[in-house]
C-alpha cells in the first residue's frame, strides 16, 4: 500500500472516527461519462476519474452499503472512515460504465432513480445541454427567452450558454420548463431524436440483481417547493410504486431532487417522504451524517472531477468540518 494511503488511514481514524461519535461520508455522483465531455458541468466525472475515486475510496475508507451504514449510524456502531456511494437520477452510464467499475472494486452503491425518465426520457438539464451541443453557429436566437442573440461557434461559448440556460429553466414552473426545453430542442436540433441517456427499467432491475440498493428520487424530478403539496405527495408515491414494480421490492431510501434544504424542499416535504414509508432520506447539503443528523435530511458530499489524492484530502476535511446538523 502506498505511504500516502497509510498516512490518510492514520489521519482518517482521527478525523473520521467510528462508534458513538462516528460519522458517515455519503458521496453523490450523477453521470459517469465514458469519456470526458467539456459541455458537462464539473461534477460529472468520466470513467477513468471514477475508477481513481473508487481506488481511493477502497484503500482509505470503509465503504458500506448505505442501508447498512444507516443501521450502524443509528446504533452507534459505524467503523472509522465510514463511506457510502450514491448516484442520483438514473443515467444509463450508471449501468454501462459505473457498475462494471464498482464490481471490479467490489464496492456497493445506492442508485436514486427518477422513474418518469426511464427509457426514452431526457431530464431538462440534458435537453438543454444536448440541444446546445447541436446548435449551429455562429449565433443562436434566444430573443424568445429575453436572452437575445447568443454566440455558439465554439465549445467554450456553448459551455457557458448551456450552464446559464440550465440555471434559467431549472426553477420555471414544470409546464413552462417543458415547453421551453421543447422549443429550445427544436431551435437547435429540429426533428432529430433526443439521445437516450437514461436507463431502461431492466437496467435498474439489473443493478438491484447485482446487490446495489435502489432508492426513490420522485417520478418527474420537480423542485418540490415549486409544486403543490398534493402534487408532491403524488409524485413521491408514484415513484416509489414504480420502483417496486421494477425491482420487486419497495425502496427504503429517498433523495430530494436538487436537494437543498429550505430551497428545493422544506420540512413539509420531509414529512411527506416519511409518510410515504421511507426510512431515511438524503439532501445535497454539504457535510457528514452523525447521530445528531435528521435521518430524513442526511447531508452528502459531491466530489468534482478531482484526483484521488485530492478527493481523499477533501473527504477527510469534510468528515472533520462537516458535522453540522441540517434542518428544514
Ligand atoms: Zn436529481
Amino acid at each position: 500500500m502506498p505511504l500516502t494511503s497509510l498516512a490518510f488511514i492514520g489521519a482518517g481514524g482521527f478525523l473520521s472516527p467510528g462508534g458513538a461519535s462516528g460519522c458517515l461520508t455519503v458521496l453523490t455522483y450523477h453521470r459517469v461519462l465514458p469519456q470526458a465531455d467539456p459541455l458537462q458541468p464539473p461534477d460529472q466525472i468520466d470513467a477513468a476519474s471514477f475508477d481513481g475515486h473508487m481506488t481511493a475510496a477502497r484503500s482509505c475508507f470503509n465503504v458500506l452499503p448505505l442501508p447498512d451504514a444507516l443501521d450502524m449510524l443509528e446504533q452507534g456502531k459505524l467503523p472509522r472512515r465510514a463511506l457510502s456511494i450514491t448516484f442520483d437520477d438514473g443515467y444509463e452510464d450508471n449501468h454501462s460504465v459505473a457498475l462494471p467499475i464498482l464490481r471490479r472494486h467490489r464496492l456497493p452503491a445506492t442508485f436514486f432513480i427518477c422513474t418518469g425518465y426511464l427509457g426514452n426520457g431526457l431530464m431538462f438539464n440534458d435537453v438543454v445541454t444536448e440541444a446546445i451541443r447541436r446548435a449551429q453557429g455562429p449565433h443562436l436566437d434566444l430573443s424568445w427567452l429575453g436572452l437575445g442573440m447568443r454566440p455558439v461557434s465554439n465549445i467554450a461559448e456553448k459551455q457557458g450558454l448551456s450552464k446559464e440556460l440550465v440555471q434559467f429553466v431549472k426553477y420555471l414552473p414544470l409546464a413552462q420548463r417543458q415547453a421551453t426545453c421543447d422549443r429550445l430542442w427544436e431551435a437547435c436540433a429540429g426533428q432529430n431524436a433526443r439521445p437516450p441517456l437514461m436507463m431502461v427499467p431492466e437496467q435498474v432491475k439489473d443493478l438491484a440483481a447485482h446487490g446495489m440498493a435502489i432508492g426513490g428520487h420522485t417520478h418527474t424530478h420537480p423542485i418540490l417547493t415549486k409544486i403543490g403539496l398534493d402534487e408532491a405527495r403524488e409524485d413521491i408515491v408514484r415513484n416509489r410504486q414504480a420502483l417496486r414494480d421494477i425491482t420487486g421490492s419497495t425502496p427504503s431510501l429517498f433523495a430530494y431532487p436538487n436537494g437543498r434544504p429550505n430551497t428545493d424542499y422544506t420540512r413539509e416535504h420531509r414529512d411527506l417522504v416519511k409518510e410515504a414509508g421511507y426510512r431515511a432520506a438524503v439532501s445535497t447539503a454539504w457535510g457528514v451524517a452523525t447521530r445528531e443528523s435528521d435521518i430524513f435530511q442526511l447531508p452528502r458530499f459531491a466530489p468534482w472531477n478531482v484526483s484521488p489524492t485530492r478527493l481523499t484530502l477533501q473527504l477527510l476535511k469534510n468528515a472533520h468540518k462537516g458535522r453540522q446538523a441540517v434542518s428544514a
